[in-house]
């Protein structure tokens, strides 16, 4: 059986040997572009070169690309710790061809790939074409050996890749591998293109065509290229026998620090496990970002990172964990993935205090909103009521510092509404109060991590800046 360091470099080494250049993940951190929160697929950093506004020495690459999806378009933070197969930070391999390849060639190495190297049952493996691309079910049945009757038309939420709302994008073609009637929903119009985990999504080949600009407009693309995108931890779930990517070895050495540290093992109790597994998936968020240079904060990329940290801690609250625990969590990151990623090696010390600080600040507030919220659901459910009234959560925001969003994931979590409207009511009268008290807030702790900074030392990472296109293979 490969461990997923094997089937990384296989990934690679695969489409080495088809003339591709191996290319180091970016940056978590989009450089220079403002209209993207975080590096949410591997097409990212090329995004210039399939505009043709930027020329590479090459003309078909691979890379293993880190990603998050975590706030903006694609989010899947609220999917996490509930489905088998979503992460916030992950990491996708992809091919690539600037102009060089298209559908064809695409085609016939995702399937060589899949079904000769990785030797997937083919009699388990689907395909999704774009409803209107006739061109692509034809190649399907043409270069590849999978029978037709597994080959399904979809629409645009499924099979029109973009990533944002402007930028290249174009229909697609995805495989997805049956895990079997006992995995998923059950129910009897479960099919290709359901929500559950069923169907598992496997790889995306993303047939780049078009230019999005901000009116919407679809431009055509100097060349028509190929960007494709594969969940590591996808793909290791399957090659391993696995039903749910926490129980690959990308999680276990993850999962069996948050048991050693709470003493509560996992499988063993469906709603602690929730919790292990949404600290095991946030731990990796949170090393990775705070790794790229980022650091918590009220707006943009830093409040994802602190929301991030604070669902985190919300479920280590719910595991008995007392006080700051996570950033202890930081290190098993570091000793799994450092070897495939330094920076997190560089960075270990300074990412493990920027969370001890991060948490110990929030901490108090985490167990007083926890518990005034549990009494408020508690009253509620007593008269029968299902929304949390808006007034009763701007109190908690305001006189405790408890974010929405936090109240937003416990009652998603235990079924109820929030009456977001009353909150924004509430907000809008106290406005300028709420703000002059946060400013003061901000800038104190800003000043804290100032410090922190002139005492570890600026790290200035150089490496994103180079286009060297180094080798990742050992
Ligand atoms: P899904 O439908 O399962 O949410 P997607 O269609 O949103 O996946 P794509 O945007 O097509 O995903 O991304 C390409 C590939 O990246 C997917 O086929 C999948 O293997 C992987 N992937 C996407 N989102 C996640 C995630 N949140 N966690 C882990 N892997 C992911
Ligand atoms: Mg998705
Ligand atoms: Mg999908
Ligand atoms: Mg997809």
């Amino acid at each position: 059986m490969m461990n997923s360091a094997e089937i990384r470099n296989s990934f690679l080494e695969f489409f080495r040997s088809k003339g591709h250049e191996v290319v180091k993940s970016s940056s978590l951190i989009p450089r220079h572009d403002p209209t993207l929160l975080f590096t949410n697929a591997g097409m990212v950093q090329f995004k210039s070169v399939f505009l043709g506004e930027e020329k590479r020495p090459y003309t078909r690459a691979v890379t293993c690309q880190k990603c998050m999806r975590a706030g903006g378009k694609h989010s899947d933070l609220e999917n996490v710790g509930h489905t088998a197969r979503h992460h916030t930070f992950f990491e996708m391999l992809g091919n690539f061809s600037f102009g060089d390849y298209f559908k064809k060639e695409a085609i016939r190495f995702a399937w060589e790939l899949l079904t000769e190297w990785y030797k997937l049952p083919k009699d388990r493996l689907w395909v999704s074409v774009y409803r209107e691309d006739d061109e692509a079910e034809k190649l399907w049945t043409e270069v590849t050996d999978i029978s037709s009757d597994k080959i399904v038309r979809l629409g645009a939420k499924d099979n029109f890749w973009q990533m944002g709302d402007t930028g290249p994008c174009g229909p697609c073609s995805e495989i997805i591998i049956d895990q079997g009637d006992d995995v998923g929903c059950g129910k009897p119009d479960c099919r290709v293109g359901c929500d559950c985990d069923r169907y598992l999504e496997l790889w995306n080949l993303v047939f780049m065509q078009f230019n999005r600009d901000e009116l919407g407009n679809l431009t055509p693309l100097p060349k028509p290229s190929i960007d494709t995108g594969m969940g590591l931890e996808r793909i290791t779930a399957v090659l391993q026998g696995k039903r749910n990517n926490f129980d690959t070895d990308l999680f276990t050495p993850i999962i069996s620090a948050v048991e050693s540290i709470s003493g509560i093992s996992y499988g063993k109790n469906a709603e602690t496990d929730i919790s292990i597994r949404v600290i095991a998936d946030h731990i990796r968020a949170i090393a990775f970002l705070l790794s790229d240079g980022l650091i918590p904060s009220n707006d943009g990329r830093g409040y994802v990172l602190r929301r991030i940290i604070r669902r985190a801690s919300r479920h280590a609250k719910l595991l008995g964990l007392e006080g700051a625990v996570l950033y202890r969590l930081i290190a098993p990151v570091t000793d799994s993935m450092g070897k495939v990623y330094p920076e997190l090696i560089q960075e270990n010390d300074r990412a493990s205090k920027v969370l001890m600080i991060e948490e110990e600040r929030f901490s108090k507030t985490l167990e007083q909103g926890m518990r005034i919220l549990d009494n408020l659901i508690d009253g509620l459910r007593k008269q029968g009521k299902n929304t949390i009234p808006g007034d009763e959560l701007f109190k908690l925001y305001d006189t405790y510092g408890f974010p929405l969003d936090l109240a937003r994931d416990i009652a998603m979590d235990k079924h109820l509404l929030i009456d977001e409207d009353g909150f924004n009511r509430e907000m809008e009268i106290q406005k300028e109060r709420a703000r002059a008290s946060w400013v003061g807030e901000e800038s104190a702790i800003a000043a804290i991590y100032k410090e922190l900074q002139s005492e570890i030392g600026e790290t200035v990472f150089v490496g994103y800046d180079a286009l060297e296109s180094e080798s990742i293979i050992k």
